[in-house]
């Protein structure tokens, strides 16, 4: 056996000062396994409907967020359920769950996830909007942008834009567009050490302060993108308050049109801790101010570290910002085509103003969708399929989008069965039934596509998603 990675001893003796008598509690939680959280997707279906067939156990309700359940131990592999794949819930440390919670986005607004990946608030905050409104999740980090897309898709929203961008040409582009905008910064995870061995490993003093650098420049630049009288909500998994109550601080200092707005201490929620900084030039105004944001805690609650501060921009008069679709119209061809594939397959409609065209593919992007060239951007909706002369191939995100009974054609596995391992596997299944595209469902959950041809689904189950067993 490996010797287990020991958490930093200078980390230990910094936050022994910090918490002073709360420190003994704080270090034994630290003993303690992890919790896991399970996050049901509301765009599908309720908490309280996925309870009734959960194939895990579930505990208590996460204390700040309505739809999700902690995760007993005895769950096994929940990342490999076919629900999972079909999008109906997102496993998720409970404490990380308080951040959209306390963002409070709403149906219809413009809502930017600045730092998304891989889309634990992107997807909670889909859901919050009920896929109302514009949700841009914006990751800067290309290696980390698949995971991102790949949740996104699973969870089936119409309001999500995916971008690959830097926060700088994010505000270039936008300007003061956002109701509401998260940064959810790279941070020393110092939340994380039960979880994540890496983080353990890769602490330092220098480490914090060099964060501290990089979370202040990103919070700077989003200060741009959010419209007067909207909301930013700054948000990290570390206790050091330079990567906390400082950042915030310094913020406050370069953006007088910005004040924090208090959030609520819910349920072990500790307040900001300005004292924690040893600044001495601190104003009471602004010591108030700080003990507005809320630090979560592993030996308070049930859930690893988590920081969130609210902040907002004083109302004042907004540009008028539009940034109408510049793309051309469909053509009659695919147009007809689309149309065709539709009646034959589906039990839905889309409104047509809400399809654009990227090359051969087809999206169903959110209302009110802006213009979005000269961003690098990976997905501007929901994908529906692919235009191959005269026909259309469906493609994955549209089988997601898709609720029970919005198929004419379906393959009806059950979960645990072993055609559902082996479509999960790649392979194709004996099927008799109408012959076309036949969507194949968990339980009736919608997971993929299939072809039916001569009495045999083949597998169109994309090939990274596939689970080999
Ligand atoms: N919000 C995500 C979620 O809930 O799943 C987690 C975000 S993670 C804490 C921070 C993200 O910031 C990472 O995906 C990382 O790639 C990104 N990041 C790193 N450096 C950045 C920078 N300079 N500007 C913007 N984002 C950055």
């Amino acid at each position: 056996m490996p010797e287990p990675i020991p958490i930093p001893p200078l980390f230990l003796e910094r936050m022994s000062r910090f918490l002073g008598d709360e420190y003994p509690a704080f270090a034994e939680s630290l003993t303690h396994d992890p919790v896991h959280g399970l996050r049901v997707n509301t765009l599908k279906l309720s908490a309280g409907e996925f309870r009734k067939f959960s194939p895990f156990p579930l505990g208590d309700k996460v204390a700040w967020c309505d739809s999700a359940y902690c995760l007993l131990p005895s769950a096994s592999s929940p990342g490999l359920h076919p629900y999972h794949l079909a999008g109906l819930y997102y496993l998720q440390d409970p404490s990380a769950m308080s951040a959209a919670e306390l963002l409070g986005p709403r149906p219809g607004e413009r809502v930017l996830d600045l730092a998304a990946a891989p889309g634990g608030k992107t997807t909670h905050i889909a859901s919050l909007m009920q896929g109302q409104g514009l949700l841009v999740a914006n990751e800067i980090k290309t290696k980390r942008l698949n995971h991102l897309v790949v949740n996104v898709e699973r969870w089936g929203a119409a309001n999500v834009v995916v971008t690959n961008e830097t926060p700088e040409r994010v505000a270039d582009h936008f300007g003061a567009y956002f109701d509401r905008v998260i940064v959810d910064a790279p941070c020393s995870g110092e939340g994380m050490f039960r979880k994540d061995v890496r983080a353990r490993l890769d602490w330092s003093e220098q480490m914090v302060a060099g964060c501290a650098v990089r979370q202040t420049n990103i919070l700077r630049v989003a200060a741009h993108l959010v419209r007067p009288g909207g909301h930013l909500l700054y948000s990290t998994c570390t206790f050091a308050p330079e990567e906390d109550e400082a950042v915030i601080t310094r913020f406050l200092r370069e953006h007088p049109d910005f004040e924090v707005e208090a959030l609520p201490q819910l349920a072990g929620f500790m307040p900001g801790k300005p004292e924690w900084m040893g600044e001495k030039t601190i104003s009471k105004k602004q010591n108030d101010e700080l003990r507005g944001a809320v630090r979560l805690f592993p030996h308070r609650l049930t859930g690893e570290g988590h920081f969130a501060c609210l902040l907002q921009r004083k109302d004042g008069p907004a540009d008028e910002l539009t940034f109408p679709w510049r793309s051309a119209k469909i053509p009659t061809l695919e147009w007809q085509v689309w149309q065709a594939f539709r009646e034959e397959t589906l039990g839905l409609d889309f409104p047509s103003g809400r399809l654009r065209m990227q090359g051969n593919r087809l999206y169903f992007v959110p209302e009110d969708v802006p213009d979005l060239k000269g961003l690098r951007m990976t997905i501007p909706g929901v994908w529906l399929g692919n235009f191959k002369k005269e026909r259309f191939e469906p493609a994955h995100p549209l089988a997601l989008y898709l609720r029970p009974g919005q198929a004419h054609n379906v393959l009806a596995l059950s979960s645990d069965s072993r055609e559902m391992a082996a479509y999960l596997r790649g392979e194709s299944l004996p099927s008799v039934g109408r012959p076309g595209w036949t969507l194949v469902t968990a339980d009736g959950w919608p997971l993929g596509w299939g072809k039916r041809v001569q009495g045999v689904v083949k597998n169109h189950f994309p090939k990274g998603w596939q689970v080999y067993s």
